[in-house]
């Protein structure tokens, strides 16, 4: 009689393998991890790379989409308003700092950002 080895199906890539073909899970029901070793493994390394690549690439991406923005602005003489003292200004590097807000700057002007910024400084200082 052929005792056939245990196999189990890799809920990843669907095939079945025999069960020392898949890690140790003292919480699954089985035993055995659900996915095969050579899934868990690609898996793993698939995390580990593409997770900083993504975000670095979104990263980029809104970089450029800011830059692009900024462009535009400067182009048609864009004008935006300061969400602190409302003041309507030319919306370039000289009257705000770049940032991922609309056209590509912050929310705030240069002035009233510096404002913020030595505020929170004094909350955090006074602490
Ligand atoms: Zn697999
Ligand atoms: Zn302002």
């Amino acid at each position: 009689m052929i005792t056939k080895e245990k196999q189990k199906k890799c809920s990843k890539c669907k095939e079945s393998k025999p069960v020392n073909e898949f890690g140790l899970n003292q919480h699954a029901t089985d035993g055995c991890q659900s996915w095969c070793k050579a899934c868990d493994a690609a898996h793993k390394r698939e995390k580990r790379f593409n997770a900083p690549m993504k975000a670095r690439y979104d990263y980029e991406k809104q970089l450029r989409k800011n830059e692009r923005h900024r462009k535009f602005a400067e182009e048609k003489g864009l004008t935006k308003e300061c969400r602190m003292c409302k003041e309507i200004l030319a919306a370039t590097k000289e009257n705000f700092y770049t940032g991922n807000g609309k056209l590509g700057f912050g929310s705030y002007c240069k002035v009233c950002d510096k404002k913020k910024r030595q505020e929170r400084r004094q909350r955090r200082a006074s602490q």
